[in-house]
């Protein structure tokens, strides 16, 4: 059995005491691919490195809105230069960059004003049309609500950003991106999946008072879903308290099972797939 972890931060410090048993222990539960999203150009290149030194991980590279107020006026030429002199470096001839991520916007620790996470938003999905690259999303809503200003000012850039593929026959409108760790309400994930993206699901479905997540994990087919730690952060059940890492994706995977009534292969088999079709790994 196969899984993939969709959202890891391997680069990050909580990692560097160990991260080649983390990377060998999510070997040994069965994952055969890692993408590491980058949260600045600093951070994005350091994932390219890492992504570079073994076979199963990947990278995205992008400004986060948490760090928006890294961004210059040099920070696209700074991705796409990373991406232009990376992309095929590997001896097997794959990309090493797969991603632009992770890049969105971030209404709870408002880090940078709205209108400038938007900007520098709207900015990478015109780097990541040019360059063809699927977007992977963060969102985040004031106080943690389950809707509000963050979505539906995102899904209004979102839907500007598709019919744009569209009427540009960009490859990438297809499948354009992933809402990553979605904690949003159907309706959101309704449109998302309308434009082609797909769901995110992290940590939190494990946990026993998040009966409105699964409730809206169990809505969404699985052909939308892809399964992800956002480790570090959002340890599933029952290691929560513990520093998350990708080989606790098999415990979103069987959390995943049980709410579709499916067998734990079948939502590997799925998941795998489809992430597959967005990243081209
Ligand atoms: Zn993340």
């Amino acid at each position: 059995m196969e899984l993939v972890d969709t959202h890891c931060h391997l680069d990050f410090n909580k990692f560097d005491n160990d991260r080649s048993e983390v990377i060998l222990r999510a070997q040994a539960a069965g994952l055969t691919r890692i993408l590491i999203p980058g949260v600045t150009i600093e951070s994005s290149r350091k994932v390219v490195k890492l992504a570079e030194s073994n076979p199963i991980l990947f990278a995205a590279i992008g400004i986060q809105p948490n760090d928006a107020l890294t961004w210059d006026e040099g920070s696209i030429n700074d991705l796409r230069e990373l991406f232009l002199s990376t992309s095929n470096s590997t001896s097997a001839g794959r990309k090493k960059i797969i991603a632009l991520g992770e890049i969105g916007l971030d209404y709870y620790w408002e880090a940078a004003p709205h209108e400038h996470q938007q900007r520098i938003l709207w900015a990478q999905m015109q780097l990541a049309a040019e360059l063809e690259l699927p977007i992977v999303l963060h969102l985040r809503e004031k106080q943690d609500a389950e809707h509000g200003a963050c979505a539906e000012d995102l899904l209004e850039m979102v839907t500007d950003w598709t019919n744009q593929l569209k009427s540009t026959n960009n490859p990438l409108s297809n499948h354009p991106g992933v809402l990553h760790s979605f904690s949003g309400n159907i309706d959101t994930a309704k449109k998302a999946i309308e434009l082609g993206f797909f769901i995110g699901v992290t940590g939190p479905v494990t946990f026993t008072n998040s009966k409105e997540r699964r409730d809206l994990i169990a809505a969404i087919p699985l052909e939308h879903l892809l399964l992800e730690t956002d480790a570090p952060y959002l340890t599933p059940h029952p290691n929560r308290g513990q520093r998350n890492e990708p080989a606790n994706v098999q415990l979103v995977a069987n959390k995943v099972a049980e709410i579709h009534e499916e067998s734990l292969a079948k939502i590997a088999e799925q998941t795998c797939a489809n992430a597959i079709k967005l990243f081209y790994w």
